[in-house]
């Protein structure tokens, strides 16, 4: 087998054989631990029977161990200068296909009908590019894609917010978004040593598997979704302040807010942080035939 392409050594001979220098402003922050990779691979709970889908392969370090753990792994990059050199490092591995695409714009499910139609196993695993974590880790979600989870290296910061419980400061409506359709946890914390460049912030690995069915059921899902970002707009305001600020003519129409929270069995004078996703979904369905 050949070197890990995530050594210091291999990595740096790859850039230099291909005069590669890094563009901060795509997130290009690689990979240089082979024992972190094999981590995040072992989190995916990866088969010979598993097709992946890869988000940013870089010059190749995630990706050459997801060919060796999976059937098959369908990455997309959106760097034009790495795909000469993924065609080169990634050589060895036959079940490995680079698609030249903004992941953003990609139609994720046309590629698993296309790539992944023999496979009933399909996991998300990647070292996000931290510019566009967010907007990529919704995407996936919000898209209804047949994957069983996503596993990813993202900013310590977005990760203790995607995974945050009620009650403590860094719960929010992205963990209300994201634990709606996932058990999200994270699994390791990596240090910034183990990137070339090395990133500003610590990172961690995160693993977010889909559920049967979402957290809650709710009659209108935006809506839900509105109601949590409403109710956190103002982190030291009231649920009852943020309410009337948000909802529309929400001043005039506190009475029916009052009711509706009345109806729901919360306090007006709690805070959004306390709220469950649970309490979120009795709101929400409370006030959806008043504001819906
Ligand atoms: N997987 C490699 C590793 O772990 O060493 C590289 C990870 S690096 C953090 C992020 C990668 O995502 C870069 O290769 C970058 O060019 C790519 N990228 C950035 N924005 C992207 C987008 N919108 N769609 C697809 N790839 C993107």
């Amino acid at each position: 087998m050949q070197k890990d392409i995530a050594t210091p050594v291999r990595t740096k001979e790859i850039m230099e054989k291909y005069g590669f220098s890094f563009k901060k402003s795509l997130g290009q922050n690689f990979l240089i631990d082979p024992n972190v990779l094999r981590n995040i691979t072992e989190n995916a709970g990866l088969t010979k029977e598993t097709g992946v889908i890869e988000i940013g392969p870089g010059i190749g370090a995630l990706t050459e161990h997801l060919a060796r753990t999976a059937k098959k792994v369908v990455a997309y990059e959106i760097d034009q200068r790495l795909l000469p050199i993924l065609a080169d490092t990634l050589s060895p591995y036959e079940n490995v296909k680079v698609i030249h695409e903004d992941v953003l714009k990609a139609d994720i499910n046309q590629m698993i009908d296309e790539e992944f139609a023999d496979v009933k196993d399909i996991m998300v695993v990647a070292n996000l590019p931290y510019y566009v974590t967010t907007p990529i880790i919704l995407k996936l979600l919000e898209k209804n894609l047949p994957i069983r989870g996503i596993v990813v290296m993202l900013q310590k910061e977005v990760g203790d917010r995607i995974a945050a419980k009620p009650g403590t400061k860094e719960y929010g409506s992205l963990s209300i978004a994201i634990q709606y359709y996932t058990t999200a946890e994270t699994v390791m914390i990596v240090p910034k040593s183990v990137f070339i460049p090395q990133p500003n912030v610590d990172s961690a690995v995160i693993r977010m598997l889909l559920r049967e069915s979402p957290a809650v059921s709710v009659k209108n899902e935006r809506f839900f979704f509105n109601i949590a970002k409403m109710s956190f707009a103002q982190r030291r305001k009231t649920l009852m302040n943020n309410l009337t600020s948000g909802l529309p003519d929400g001043k005039k129409r506190k009475s029916e807010i009052a009711d509706a929270l009345d109806a729901a069995g919360i306090e007006p004078s709690r805070r959004g942080e306390t709220l469950s996703m649970g309490e979120f979904g009795t709101l929400s369905d409370a006030l959806f035939p008043i504001f819906g």
